[in-house]
């Protein structure tokens, strides 16, 4: 289902270049072809009309509402890595780095997350591993945007080390019953079904499997958290009691579930890594236009060197991030061995981004302190980067293993 082309019309490529042109300073992104540069288009143009006008109502909501869910899908962007059977486009993760970037412009970063959380976290893993009938039955439903998906793994008692869920499933006839608890999940209380971690057998990470859990079913309950930061993306908390679902819904195979994790964590911590590279440069931009605009002692901000060079060196880590960034998805669309590099790209780029912020919230002076300021939420926002889909220290691990570092 490709239906990026509908924007690229001759009037349309005309707004669009205002809105995907490169503020100076930045390098192009290698190795894309005039098809992704189509894309961006298409999806700049979508964003700037369906999202950024409502992004600020979204905020206030602490929601994404299901019909950009539902416009979405029709335009094929839910499905841009799922395969066509299940009617998605089969493209490759570039695709996808260009609808996040595009995304990423709307200025609230709990839509891109939101979006994500469902297509990349939550469905992607059930295509790649599951059945063909858990495939029609959910993933070609969320490509559409009919469903709504969210991945369940960290819990009260285990966010870092995954191994140690105790959220546990039970064989009972054809069924499953699921007992236990998830936190801090995105999407939780408004998804149609959580992609979910859970204990089949034993100890450590060969007893966990993963299996679908309609949200609808009796015994699973959900409640909103309220967070600091973040806020048009929903993050909740789910108890499973006695929770009963057909024993088709396991995703692959029993106790393979930790590996299937895993590997979706790679993509994962891309999306980290890119929305950390766009979050820096949305504040850049508006540290720039501040710093012309703002005068003290008679001059513009930007009329001090000391404020040339903090921005000079916020921009040249962007830079390297997103080198770093760029390096680690072409290694993985290219199906080598990525793990290092990826982990060196959510790093980076997620703890540059909290640099970054505190430069760039810096010159703002006491504005950056008002709640409505777009700069105040990219500051607070930026908390959660080094966090989600693996910490920092966990990336620090992920890199030292690889590298020989562990003594
Ligand atoms: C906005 C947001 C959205 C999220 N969405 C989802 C979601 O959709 N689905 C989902 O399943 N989860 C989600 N999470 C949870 C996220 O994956 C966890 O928060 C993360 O894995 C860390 O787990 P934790 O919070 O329990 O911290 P902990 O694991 O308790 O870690 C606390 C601190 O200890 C450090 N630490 C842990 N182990 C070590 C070690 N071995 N050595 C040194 N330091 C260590 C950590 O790095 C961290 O600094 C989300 C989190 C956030 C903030």
């Amino acid at each position: 289902m490709t239906h990026y082309y509908a924007c690229g019309s001759v009037e349309c490529v005309t707004i669009d270049c205002k809105l995907t042109h490169r503020p100076r300073g930045y390098a192009m992104a290698p190795n894309l072809s005039e098809e992704h540069e189509i894309f961006r288009r298409s999806v700049a143009s979508f964003v700037a009309s369906e999202i950024t006008p409502n992004a600020h109502q979204w905020e206030k909501d602490g929601e994404v509402p299901r019909e950009i869910f539902a416009k979405m899908g029709a335009l094929g962007y839910l499905g841009v890595r799922i395969s066509e059977e299940y009617g998605g486009a089969g493209l490759d993760f570039q695709y996808t780095a260009i609808l996040l970037q595009e995304m990423m412009r709307c200025g609230s970063v709990g839509v891109p997350v939101a979006i994500m959380a469902h297509a990349e976290f939550a469905t992607k893993v059930v295509e790649r591993c599951g059945s063909k009938a858990l495939g029609e039955r959910f993933v070609a439903r969320a490509v559409k945007g009919e469903l709504v998906g969210s991945l369940g793994v960290t819990e009260p008692g285990a966010g870092s080390d995954v191994a140690a869920i105790r959220t546990n499933a039970v064989r009972d006839g054809d069924d499953y019953v699921i007992n236990g608890s998830k936190v801090f999940i995105t999407n939780g209380t408004i998804s149609d079904y959580v992609t979910t971690a859970v204990r089949t057998s034993g100890e450590g990470y060969g007893g966990i499997s993963l299996i679908v859990v309609p949200t609808d079913t009796p015994g699973l309950t959900r409640k909103r958290l309220k967070k600091i930061a973040i806020h048009s993306s929903d993050t909740a908390e789910l108890h499973f009691d006695d929770v009963r679902v057909p024993a088709e819904n396991l995703v692959g195979e029993e106790g393979v579930g930790f590996t299937y994790i895993m590997q979706g964590f790679e993509g994962e911590r891309l999306v980290l890594a890119l929305i950390a590279c766009s979050q820096m440069k949305l504040m850049l931009e508006g540290a720039r236009e501040w710093g012309h605009d703002r005068k003290a002692f008679g001059k513009p901000l930007l009329g001090f060197q000391v404020w040339q060079h903090r921005l000079a060196d916020a921009m040249t880590n962007v830079a390297a991030a997103e080198a770093l960034t760029e390096k680690a998805i072409d290694l993985y669309v290219r199906g080598e061995p990525a793990n290092s590099e990826i982990s060196m790209a959510k790093l980076f780029a997620t703890e540059m981004a909290r640099h970054v912020a505190h430069e760039c919230a810096q010159i703002y002076g006491g504005m950056v302190l008002m709640d409505e300021t777009p700069m105040a939420r990219l500051y607070r926002d930026v908390m959660g980067f080094t966090i989600g889909a693996g910490t920092s220290e966990t990336m620090r691990g992920i890199i030292a293993k690889s590298n020989g570092l562990t003594g």
